[in-house]
């Protein structure tokens, strides 16, 4: 069964209009697909209306929410305006549950994505217990001494390597031969010297990159800072308050 849950006509300055109809179907096996179709009503005899992709496999009054949120922004642009309630009740003569799933889609989506935080929290410390005592071994030579880079402090090798070591183990399930973590950590600011400007030091860092995404090892503190994967121009935040910038600098505010 294949019902219209929302409509929308539109037009341009030239005096093009058109509407869409978006779909929502219930198949056999249970799950929804969600499809919009365009129709010209004022138009150049050549012109065909727009296609979009229809999104299949939806199981939850929440996914369908998901999904009608990014189709109706694809076919109308952000900010467009529908009434929930009306599109909810559209859904709800497919299937009441659903639809009153659909109606509390935004709560409905937040609860779950705090749920899989949680969950992903609680795998990382438990991952983070279990490689406790191999950190503690892999690093038992280094100094605990605060070093500078000209005049400023950084954490001492023993810590920022640790830290390395911790942010590898909050995204993979291994940890890197002592080997690479030296090499990727403390190798590093041999080459570097740090400059100062307006109250900020700058310091070139180690870039690296991932199926995660792509970024850096913070040289203040160790950690490795993960940007989000395949954005152009990024900046990020490190736990220890330095930004690394997209171009291989990292900024720390001097106290
Ligand atoms: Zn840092």
């Amino acid at each position: 069964m294949k019902k219209v849950i929302f409509e929308y006509v539109d037009g341009n300055m030239a005096g093009y209009e058109w509407r869409w109809e978006v779909s929502l179907e219930r198949l056999d096996s249970g799950s929804f697909t969600l499809s919009a179709e365009q129709t010209l009503i004022e138009a150049d005899d050549f012109d065909e209306p727009l296609e979009v992709n229809p999104v299949s496999g939806l199981v939850l009054g929440e996914d369908i929410f998901e999904a009608f949120q990014g189709l109706v922004s694809e076919i109308c642009g952000d900010g467009v305006d529908f009434d929930l309630e009306d599109v909810a009740k559209n859904v709800a003569a497919l299937d009441s549950a659903t639809g009153r799933r659909f109606l509390h889609g935004e709560e409905l989506l937040e609860q779950r994505a705090f749920r899989e935080r949680k969950t992903e929290q609680i795998e990382t410390e438990a991952r983070l217990s279990r490689f406790k005592s191999k950190i503690e071994e892999l690093t038992s030579g280094l100094s605990d001494e605060a070093e500078k880079l000209g005049t400023t402090e950084i954490r001492s090798p023993k810590e920022r390597v640790q830290t390395y070591l911790k942010s590898r183990l909050m995204r993979f399930e291994e940890l890197p031969s002592k080997e690479t973590a030296f090499t990727e950590v403390l190798a590093w600011d041999e080459n570097v010297s740090p400059s100062i400007q307006d109250g900020w030091t700058i310091l070139k860092y180690r870039q690296t990159s991932d199926i995660h995404g792509t970024g850096g090892i913070c040289p203040y503190c160790g950690f490795e800072v993960r940007a989000k994967p395949l954005a152009s121009r990024w900046n990020a935040n490190c736990q220890c308050g330095a930004n690394l910038d997209y171009l291989g600098q990292a900024h720390l505010k001097n106290e």
